[in-house]
């Protein structure tokens, strides 16, 4: 007996569902074509080499304020119209996009990361732990002219100070983030490989994402089933930035679908709001950048209204 086809996607969890991403069904009513203002090169939502919407989009998209800057790193093979990193420079300000070899030079900041799997990769969570750790040293050398009773003072200001942050005080600030840059490389598997084969980006501390799957329908011979599409990677990270620093809203639920590695929950604290629905800047995770897959959850949902989605090969690569 074969399983009815509603049966078949109805297991299938829809993975954006509880996410908190603005009706992108205004962009399925969008007819025809704009030019774009500044190139005057003809696009449909957006301009994918000036990064800017066209016609009257712009009013209707929503902004996504992020506590770090975002730089891509694109292949110059990688073909512009079908990269999900566009929509991140579309969607916040504080994205930039450039074509491999022009890139800027990193070497005299040290904090900037690389979003890179490699074996000396440190997780987001690290990154956090690390200069937690480093203050707790500072506090604890007793500066000359200081008595004991002064050491016991600083000692109680600093348990004060850890507890407050276990109960998710707000001790981080956007301005006060132990990252200030992040570079993602948009290419595909093979592609990314030899970027980071360039001295500049290598000398890049590299950070490892915790595995989630992706929801990509573009395949990619020879990608693992967790190698995400660009704009899946930039929301996993600001993600776990997020939940390192603030922590994650208890009754938001828009991660259960992701397939996000164990490893990620791990590290979150839950820290509840006095109001579920908060989601200001520094509120515990509640959504906060969803709408970085604005175009993309329009975009999977198209591809899925047109092809069944365990016929599409991109879901059926290896895990
Ligand atoms: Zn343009």
């Amino acid at each position: 007996m074969s399983i009815p086809v509603e049966t078949k996607t109805r297991q299938r969890k829809y993975p954006f569902v509880d996410m908190k991403i603005a009706d992108h069904t205004v962009l399925n009513s969008i007819e025809g074509r704009f030019i774009c203002t500044e190139c005057n090169r003809s696009r449909k939502f957006f301009c994918y080499n000036c990064y800017i919407p066209v016609g009257n989009l712009g009013a209707l998209l929503p902004k996504v304020d992020i506590p770090v800057n975002i730089d891509i790193i694109k292949h110059k093979k990688e073909i512009d119209g079908k990269s999900t990193a566009v929509h991140a420079a579309v969607l916040s300000d504080r994205v930039r996009i450039f074509t491999y070899p022009d890139i800027p030079d990193y070497t005299k900041d040290d904090d900037v990361v690389l979003i890179f799997p490699g074996v000396t990769s440190v997780t987001v969570a690290q990154l956090f732990n690390k200069n937690v750790r480093l203050n707790t040293e500072n506090n604890y050398g007793m500066p000359k002219g200081h008595n004991i009773g002064t050491m016991l003072r600083r000692r109680l200001e600093e348990i004060v100070e850890e507890n407050q942050q276990e109960n998710g005080e707000k001790k981080y600030t956007f301005t006060t983030l132990p990252i200030k840059r992040a570079v993602f490389i948009d290419s595909t598997w093979n592609q990314s490989r030899s970027i980071y084969k360039d001295k500049r980006v290598r000398s890049l501390k590299p950070v490892i994402l915790q595995n989630r799957f992706s929801q990509f329908w573009r395949h990619q011979r020879g990608s693992p089933r967790w190698y995400l599409a660009t704009i899946e990677a930039i929301h996993q990270f600001l993600v776990e930035v997020h939940v390192n620093a603030w922590g994650l809203n208890p009754s938001y639920e828009g991660l259960n679908n992701l397939e996000i590695a164990q490893a990620f929950y791990e590290t979150v604290t839950m820290v509840a709001s006095s109001h579920s629905e908060d989601m200001a800047r520094e509120d515990p995770y509640n959504g906060q950048y969803d709408n970085l897959l604005f175009f993309f959850a329009n975009m999977y949902d198209l591809i899925h209204k047109y092809y069944d989605h365990n016929e599409l090969k991109s879901y059926r690569r290896p895990i």
